[in-house]
């Protein structure tokens, strides 16, 4: 039996759904039920009522949403050092400062963070909502954590005051993205259009044609008449791009941005993890408690 085969039975077995998050191993995104932004697959994982496992291929905090969201299922991380370096970037003290400091800004945080410090806030946000989120607020100052370039973009958008915390949160991967690259880029293929994730530099959202989520990025492709694309997001996004549209060209405006975090999931990591119920997330419940609540209010949100 192959290694795929495998999985497919313990998963029968298990009643257990496969999520994975767009930045994953192509092998990944093809074994998983669902491919998705780390929201839609949380979600996913609270519509399949049956399903009483629920292996989550992505990062820690991820995971934690999910678990967060389906306290009645078994979350399972494959792999233990699948740990977001953004998420780590806002401790639960920092946020405690900086409300001492701006008591009356609420405090709006990025899905990309810990539950701890998700407990802390008023209200969650994704990178395909955040605009929404901030708009439906009734504050004109708001603290926003922890990528600084989302809140950036953001403030954009909305002409309200973002207050980035910390200072300077990002995502290294992101980061590693360059304008210098899509211009060469361009060159060999002048009618490409260059689709950015608002986690890149104001550098980078300046060469863009389109500024989106993975999700969004995903319907703009869909949606336009363009043939080619070029894509500022992690490469993983480029297996379901391509698979999703066939007659299109996709190609990623830098190849060394890779999530080291995102490509530790493997299938035998995989393997062993349904096999063996490993690793189960754990949140403690009162902080689950308070994290569903910023969670559930920006479900509210409509977008
Ligand atoms: S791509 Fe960036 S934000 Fe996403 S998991 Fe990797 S480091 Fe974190």
């Amino acid at each position: 039996m192959s290694l795929t085969q495998k999985i497919e039975k313990l998963k029968r077995e298990k009643k257990a759904l496969i999520l994975a998050h767009n930045y994953q191993r192509p092998e990944i995104q093809d074994i998983a039920d669902y491919v998705g932004d780390s929201i839609e697959i949380s979600r996913k994982a609270m519509q399949e009522k049956d399903a009483e496992t629920i292996v989550f291929c992505a990062v820690d905090f991820m995971a934690e949403s999910a678990a967060i969201l389906n306290p009645q299922k078994k979350v399972l991380l494959p792999t233990l050092g699948a740990r977001c370096p953004m998420a780590q970037m806002l401790t639960v003290e920092e946020i405690k400062r900086q409300k001492a400091k701006y008591p009356n800004a609420p405090v709006v945080l990025y899905v990309n963070t810990l539950a701890a410090a998700k407990a802390q806030c008023d209200i969650c946000c994704t990178s395909a909502n955040a605009v929404e989120v901030i708009q439906s607020l009734d504050a004109d100052k708001i603290l926003f954590g922890p990528d600084r370039n989302l809140a950036e973009y953001v403030q954009e958008k909305t002409g309200k005051t973002l207050i980035p915390i910390p200072e300077y949160g990002f995502c290294p991967t992101h980061l590693l993205f360059q304008p210098e690259d899509v211009k060469v880029l361009k060159l060999q293929h002048p009618d490409a259009v260059v689709m950015v994730h608002p986690e890149c530099s104001s550098e980078m959202r300046k060469v863009a044609d389109f500024i989106g989520s993975t999700s969004k990025m995903c319907r703009y492709a869909k949606e336009s008449n363009a043939k080619k694309f070029i894509v500022g997001t992690e490469e993983g996004l480029l297996h379901r791009l391509r698979k999703e549209n066939p007659g299109k060209q996709f190609f990623v405006a830098y190849e060394g941005a890779v999530c080291p975090n995102m490509k530790l999931t493997t299938l035998d990591r995989l393997y062993l993890s349904l096999r063996d119920e490993k690793h189960v997330v754990k949140v403690p419940e009162q902080t689950a408690k308070k994290a569903r609540v910023a969670l559930e209010r920006m479900f509210e949100i409509k977008c």
